[in-house]
């Protein structure tokens, strides 16, 4: 989603006469467009941003924009602490950025309607902002407000226009991405009216959640080839204890009823855990590891519970940090194994692979393949897995 934003800001500056460059050396400007879902997150942007004061005081004229959801967050607190930055552009504020950059004064008389960024073979759209889900650790609802759908009309056509520029793949972008519904047109869909779409190779969504999940959803992703079969699924925690402490609006076997559903559609699994929520117990987590068994996931991304201040779960007592520690330890572990298994059995299976540089390309299960030929980017071929590395397979 940041990447979606960060190509709408590259636009709105190319207007401007801007091209991107290769290094701070070169440039005039600096865009950091940051995160916050997580404090160590925050702190990288803010460390950057300290960093900037050095650059921007070498040339004279140099511009410092700092955007995103730590921006939304902070807000003007940070104009006290960091004068370095010229232009603070909150994450509600994307769609207003030529706005922003007009008012700041900074850009005056360089509108010159210059080239726009390269076209990219993975074009992401995004069809929904903001988030109401609400659940009780999490910050992005405060720094990108209610979830607000997005005209099929307008997607189709930002879809279209990414595919004529280029585009063999499209990523659907949304914080609950399937709980798309635009005056009844739902996210099954909206999807089935994408794959129509002559030109386009493929169709990825994320973050879809749980809830959002149906018969529907599962038939119309069964029956298109065009649509991934992979999906990242965030479930946080095995414990039905705690995902009702955390208000994420299911419990264990409702989450397990939902992964059967899409296994039997032939879509593999990733997921997001969180470790250490204040309330985790130890059975709780032991939870986690049998629910991460059960439903075989191909890979996680494991988090450290970060309190967020101003959400619910701020407000609890943490959990000693080396009870955390130990937890994740165990977690990163059997992720690990796991990962290795699913790559493992991809070997010797012949897949269609979507090329995205001469040598590497993704399977429509969303593993990355490496091969010795070399192909045009955007071609699909099938190619024969021989051999298999941690994080790739090889052809
Ligand atoms: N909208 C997506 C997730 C977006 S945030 C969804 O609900 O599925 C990406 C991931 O960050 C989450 O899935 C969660 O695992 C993690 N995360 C969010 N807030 C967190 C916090 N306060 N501490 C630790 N991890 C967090
Ligand atoms: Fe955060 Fe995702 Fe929950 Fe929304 S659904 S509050 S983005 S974790």
């Amino acid at each position: 989603m940041n990447i979606a934003d960060s190509d709408e800001m590259m636009l709105q500056l190319a207007a401007r006469g801007c091209s991107p460059c290769d290094s701070l050396k070169e440039a005039d400007i600096v865009v950091v467009n940051t995160c916050t879902i997580r404090d160590h997150a925050e702190h990288k942007a803010l460390s950057y941003l300290g960093r900037l004061a050095k650059w921007k005081a070498e040339k004279k004229g140099r511009i410092v924009i700092f955007a995103g959801c730590a921006a939304q967050r902070l807000g003007k607190a940070l104009r006290r602490k960091f004068p370095q930055a010229d232009i603070i552009a909150g994450a509600k504020n994307i769609d207003s950025f030529s706005d922003i950059l007009e008012t700041s004064g900074l850009f005056k008389n360089k509108n010159v309607a210059a080239g726009i960024p390269s076209a990219q073979l993975v074009g992401l759209v995004n069809i929904m902002r903001g988030c109401s889900c609400k659940c009780s650790y999490c910050i992005v609802p405060y720094v990108r407000g209610e979830a607000a759908s997005i005209s099929p009309e307008v997607i189709l056509k930002e879809t279209e226009r990414k595919v004529a520029q280029g585009a063999k793949e499209i990523m659907l972008l949304g914080q609950t991405v399937n709980a798309y519904n635009y005056k009844g047109k739902n996210f099954a869909k909206l999807l089935k009216d994408i794959t129509n779409l002559p030109g386009l190779e493929r169709v990825r969504f994320m973050s879809p959640h749980p809830i959002f999940i149906d018969e529907e959803f599962a038939q119309v992703a069964a029956s298109s080839d065009k649509i991934s079969k992979h999906m990242h699924l965030p479930v946080q925690s095995g414990s039905t204890k705690v995902l009702k402490d955390m208000k994420r609006l299911y419990s264990r076997s409702e989450f397990l009823q939902k992964a059967a559903l899409l296994k039997a559609a032939g879509i593999c699994l990733s997921t997001d855990i969180i470790v250490g929520y204040p309330t985790e117990t130890e059975e709780d987590f032991k939870d986690t590891l049998s629910l991460f068994d059960e439903v075989e996931f191909n890979g996680a991304y494991c988090f450290k519970f970060s309190p967020r201040q101003g959400t619910p779960a701020a407000a609890l007592p943490l959990i000693p940090e080396e009870i955390v520690e130990k937890r994740l330890d165990i977690l990163l572990n059997k992720v690990r194994l796991s990962s290795k298994a699913a790559y493992e059995a991809q070997l010797g299976t012949v897949q269609k692979v979507l090329m995205e540089t001469p040598t590497n390309g993704r399977t429509l299960t969303n593993f990355w393949v490496r091969t010795k030929t070399k192909y045009n980017p955007g071609d699909v071929v099938d190619l024969k897995i021989k051999e298999t590395k941690e994080t790739i397979l090889l052809a």
